[in-house]
């Protein structure tokens, strides 16, 4: 048996806090694997009469997503908890209990060299589902070097300079980067503890579940960019030239 204050603390303790992917009230930011993109999924609930409303900070909410482009859905289970600030204000956390289906932990467009680039990325989804953050952004963050560095050329330096030095040139797999991910909040966090001289020390330690999830969304942006689009449009071209031949 629990009480209110074990409760949270369990939640706290076991399940990833997804608040970084909220938009607002009515949308949170994911990855549709239909569409192939980052989506702002709309958010569908069990409405509450007011006067039930304080078991949103009790008991797990059910949530459907919907992408707004295929339509398709995901139902996450989540749990509210609202946190004091030493302010006297306060914010509140959501972590997700459940989600049917799982997250993917398979891009099978993924190329098989360099090796480890498919482990570290299947290894990082399973740490964010076990709630270890930690594990999950140290794993996502060595598979973006591993594609920054050994797939497409940059020097080693840090995420951050090793994407400036790849925009707006063409790399290694002969494509030209123009985005450089300037709002994610993990290279934003990066780029403020760079020293003058380009190095920076980050404890693994300190890694968050907002960098976590950060990281996992920068890998998955670049990795539909680099290999998922273009085998998408290689597959594409296949069909529309064996339909020409057909007609011919
Ligand atoms: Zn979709």
């Amino acid at each position: 048996m629990l009480n209110e204050q074990d409760y949270f603390k369990f939640v706290k303790e076991h399940f990833t806090n997804i608040s970084s992917l909220i938009i607002n009230n009515s949308h949170i930011r994911d990855y549709c694997p239909l569409c192939k993109a980052t989506m702002g999924f709309t958010i569908e609930t069990i409405p509450l009469q007011r006067e039930h409303m304080h078991f949103l900070y009790k008991m797990p909410q059910p949530l459907m997503l919907k992408c707004p482009m295929c339509n398709s859905f995901k139902i996450w289970i989540i749990q509210n908890i609202y946190v004091q600030n030493s302010d006297g204000e306060g914010h509140i956390e959501r972590y997700r209990i459940l989600a049917i289906p799982k997250n993917e932990s398979q891009i099978p467009e993924l190329p098989d060299h360099p090796p480890g680039l498919r482990r570290a990325y299947t290894e990082g989804i399973n740490c964010l589902e076990a709630n270890c953050p930690t594990a999950a952004a140290a794993l996502f963050k060595r598979a973006l070097h591993l594609i920054t560095r050994d797939i497409l050329g940059a020097n080693p330096g840090t995420l951050t300079s090793e994407f400036r030095s790849l925009l707006s040139k063409r790399n290694k797999l002969g494509m030209v980067i123009h985005e450089a991910f300037k709002e994610n909040s993990y290279l934003i966090r990066e780029s403020s503890i760079i020293k003058r001289d380009g190095t920076f020390d980050h404890d693994i330690l300190q890694y968050t579940e907002e960098d976590a999830l950060s990281l996992h969304e920068m890998f998955i942006e670049l990795a539909v960019m680099l290999f998922v689009l273009p085998r998408t449009v290689q597959e594409a071209r296949n069909t529309l030239s064996f339909r020409k031949n057909d007609i011919i």
